[in-house]
């Protein structure tokens, strides 16, 4: 077995690399606007009610048409999902391993043409989407990996006269609700990971990016998965997401998303339903309001760097996006100098442009709820880069930075989802510490200092689950940097670390009589 290391990102500038990009887009285009099914026990089943998934780049160009799943289908994929689950928890875990690797593999033949979907459906750009697909590929090598290594469970002791052992069984069926903002890696490292331990699955990818979520079905059908593993329901909240999270015979859900939704979850799924048997177990990714603290000890230039590309890459679309700076106040002008200047020489354009820095945001709901922030910036601060947008062929918003906000304004506060920074002063490095943490979510943050001893100040006392010291804050890798917050973040469940397969288990103790 070949040791696990992560997908490496492509070099754009090369020549080669930038025409695997193009060929790959030249694919998608081809297939741009079909019609697709839902997937049940292996069934595709086409309904009438479908959902257009368009390129948020030019909202007049249809990614595709996916069938929407009613309430129906989903009894039916629950109970597919029950019967594959017979034999799918007693198949081999190595067997179930080598499906993932097998996956990573044709995913990795198709690259580009996955990136380039991402650029078309989720608004990517070319890097941004190449490190979505990597990060895909990544958790299927990752799991697979980890998987051999809790088969035959883990060491317990024995008296003599006895026998014990300690072993992990898989739970159930496991409704998976997935992001758009992560449209590959996180629906399939979320879909992956209830796989590979045995569990079957009812996908519910996002509605705004469900194309992607297809095209990696057919990748699992052809690494073998068999029928009925995984489930592909593309549908509304309203009509399947609650009456799965609902149903008595759900164990797992896996969901990643906004606050509101996760909180609304993890309520209904404590509710036991009549007829259940069991406790259902809720991993849920939710939002962030991550914070960059610059020290007056700090490389101003590395800090500026670090913001623009932690606050812009991606339009912030990021849960672990930095949308607050909160500066020393020795440095702060300088370091907001500093970002203006990089902020405004950023590209916005469509995102299958290679020359653009920033795409789109993902649809016109986004975009107003980003204008209204802005709005609320002008009011509670001074907007001194951007602030404006473009809406003439897709959801375009500039990057924006909104300098002297208290660090419990609401633009400081609330999650904005969008390419918009705000920065806060902060008296000295412990008061820093108190406003960042001075948030209800603990997802990511950074520190940039040259101070040893305030980094292990942060380090103790700066409360999120993913802190960054003289970097960014965004781009975890799996394996690497295991990723998930505390708080409001979520269940901090740490997707791509060494604790996470065990969120889709349950341990089982034999003891025996010798
Ligand atoms: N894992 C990603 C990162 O480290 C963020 C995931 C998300 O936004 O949901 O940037």
């Amino acid at each position: 077995m070949i040791p696990y290391k992560h997908e490496p990102f492509t070099d754009f500038t090369k020549e080669e690399n930038k025409a695997a990009y193009l060929e790959g887009l030249k694919t998608v285009e081809g297939y741009l606007g079909k019609e697709y099914p839902i997937i049940v026990g292996g069934e595709r089943i086409f309904t009438e009610d479908k959902t257009r998934s368009y390129n948020p780049s030019n909202t007049e160009e249809t990614v595709g048409l996916v069938s929407k799943a009613s309430k129906e289908h989903a009894e039916q994929a629950m109970e597919a999902a029950k019967d594959a689950f017979k034999t799918w928890r007693e198949t081999d875990p190595s067997v179930r391993a080598d499906v993932l690797f097998r996956a990573a593999a044709i995913t990795r033949r198709r690259k580009h043409e996955f990136s380039a979907l991402l650029s078309k459906e989720g608004g990517k750009p070319w890097k941004e989407a190449d490190a979505d697909t990597a990060e895909a590929i990544d958790f299927m090598e990752y799991y697979a990996r980890q998987m051999l290594e809790l088969k035959d469970g883990k060491k317990v002791e024995s008296r003599p006269g006895e026998y014990n052992k300690y072993n992990y069984l898989p739970i159930g069926v496991s409704v998976v609700i997935s992001p758009w903002n992560f449209a590959f890696a996180i629906m399939a490292g979320t879909t992956v990971a209830p796989v590979v331990t045995g569990n079957t699955v009812l996908l519910k990818p996002s509605s705004k990016t469900p194309v992607i979520a297809y095209k990696f079905m057919e990748v699992l059908e052809e690494a073998g998965l068999p029928k009925g593993v995984v489930n592909y329901i593309p549908g509304s909240s309203s009509e399947i997401g609650d009456f799965l999270i609902d149903h008595k015979d759900t164990s797992l859900i896996s969901f990643t998303g906004s606050r509101d939704v996760g909180v609304s979850i993890y309520e209904r799924a404590a509710k036991v339903q009549k007829g259940q048997t069991h406790l259902k177990r809720v991993i849920a990714e939710m939002g962030g309001k991550d914070t960059i603290i610059v020290d007056s000890e700090g490389d101003l230039d590395l800090a500026a760097d670090s913001i623009v590309q932690s606050a812009f890459g991606f339009s912030g679309q990021k849960c672990s996006a930095c949308s607050r700076v909160i500066a020393v106040e020795d440095i702060y002008d300088e370091l907001l100098d500093k970002v203006v200047e990089r902020t405004e020489k950023l590209t916005v354009g469509d995102s299958t442009n290679q020359e653009n820095y920033m795409g789109p945001v993902i649809d016109e709901n986004s975009l107003n709820k980003i204008k209204k922030y802005i709005e609320i910036g002008k009011k509670e601060g001074r907007v001194v880069a951007g602030g404006t947008t473009d809406e003439e062929k897709g959801h375009f918003v500039n990057p924006t930075v909104i300098a002297d906000l208290k660090h419990d304004d609401r633009v400081m506060q609330e999650e904005i989802f969008g390419p918009v920074v705000g920065f806060s002063k902060a008296k000295d490095f412990d008061q820093a510490i108190e406003f960042a943490n001075d948030t209800e979510y603990g997802l990511t943050g950074g520190v940039i200092s040259n101070n040893r001893s305030k980094l292990e100040q942060a380090r103790k006392n700066f409360l999120v689950g993913n802190l960054y010291f003289n970097r960014g804050c965004t781009g975890a890798i799996v394996g690497y940097q295991p990723f998930g917050g505390f708080k409001m973040s979520g269940t901090d469940s740490k997707a791509g670390g060494p604790d996470y397969l065990i969120l889709h288990l349950q341990g089982r103790t034999t003891s025996e009589m010798l």
